[in-house]
């Protein structure tokens, strides 16, 4: 029934071109259709090769973005027709990126697959921006988090806990919610003093880095306009981008 047809979940990274991995760019080079969001960034996308058939999910059909359910359905479309799909996913496939669905959703319907993991934004982007989120005088655990959680069946997420938690925290989808957790995490105990850094388009041309501390950071957010996508980190860490950092 799938004559040779295979779906390959690509981590692309965090943006820079030239963190893409070796094979990611080979199964991008090779592929009959990609199938894409606007997550890899302008400097991955815009040099995606036209010998492929090329499918922007988010704008799908004019200005359309298809659900979660459509874009299975698409993979399992293109890969039963015999092609050779790359789903790109910006960072790593399987870090917040719903990679998973696609893969469980591939298996059910008896479509190869295989996961490409991508170096991931929660992890890169801090570096780049002179954050080493474990560095030995600061931190011996990093957690990282959604900011944007499924409500339907509760929270998985004890900020009790987090805010007791002496590690950093790196928090994913977590611009448009920051006037909520983080009141949150003081409200359960966090030093208001802890810094925080948001790193808009990490590895990007257009990199941004804003900082602050817990009691300042919702406000500077809001003055600076901070937009989405960015990575937010909180704890001592985040005081090593004054020497590491390059970027303002
Ligand atoms: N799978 C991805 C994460 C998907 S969730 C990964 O491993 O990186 C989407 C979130 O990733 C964004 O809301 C943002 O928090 C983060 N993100 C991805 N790329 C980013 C970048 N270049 N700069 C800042 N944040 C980024």
């Amino acid at each position: 029934m799938h004559p040779n047809g295979k779906v390959y979940l690509v981590g692309s990274g965090p943006g820079d071109p030239e963190l893409l991995t070796i094979k990611a760019l080979r199964l991008i080079k090779e592929a009959d259709v990609i199938v894409y969001d606007q997550l890899p960034g302008p400097e991955i996308l815009t040099s995606l090769p036209k010998s492929a058939e090329l499918i922007d999910v988010g704008k799908y059909a004019g200005d359309h973005t298809l659900s979660q359910d459509e874009i299975n359905q698409l993979l399992v479309d293109y890969a039963s027709q015999g092609k050779m799909v790359v789903r790109l996913k910006g960072g790593d496939p399987y870090l917040f990126g719903r990679g998973g669905e696609e893969a469980l959703e591939l298996r059910k319907a008896g479509i190869e697959f295989e996961v490409v993991p991508g170096i991931t934004s929660a992890i890169a982007v801090p570096a780049c921006a002179g954050i080493p989120i474990t560095h030995r005088d600061n931190a011996s655990m990093v957690t990282i988090i959604t900011g944007h959680e499924q409500k339907k069946e509760g929270s998985m997420l004890d900020w009790e806990w987090l805010s007791r938690s002496l590690g950093t925290l790196i928090i994913l989808m977590g611009v448009s919610t920051l006037g909520t957790y983080i009141p949150k995490l003081m409200r359960y105990g966090s030093d208001p003093d802890t810094p925080v850094a948001i790193i808009e388009r990490g590895t990007r041309d257009d990199q941004v880095v804003t900082t602050g501390s817990l009691s300042t950071i919702v406000d500077i957010a809001k003055d600076r306009g901070v937009k989405a996508p960015a990575i937010v980190v909180i704890g001592d860490v985040v005081r090593l981008h004054d020497a590491l950092g390059s970027s303002g």
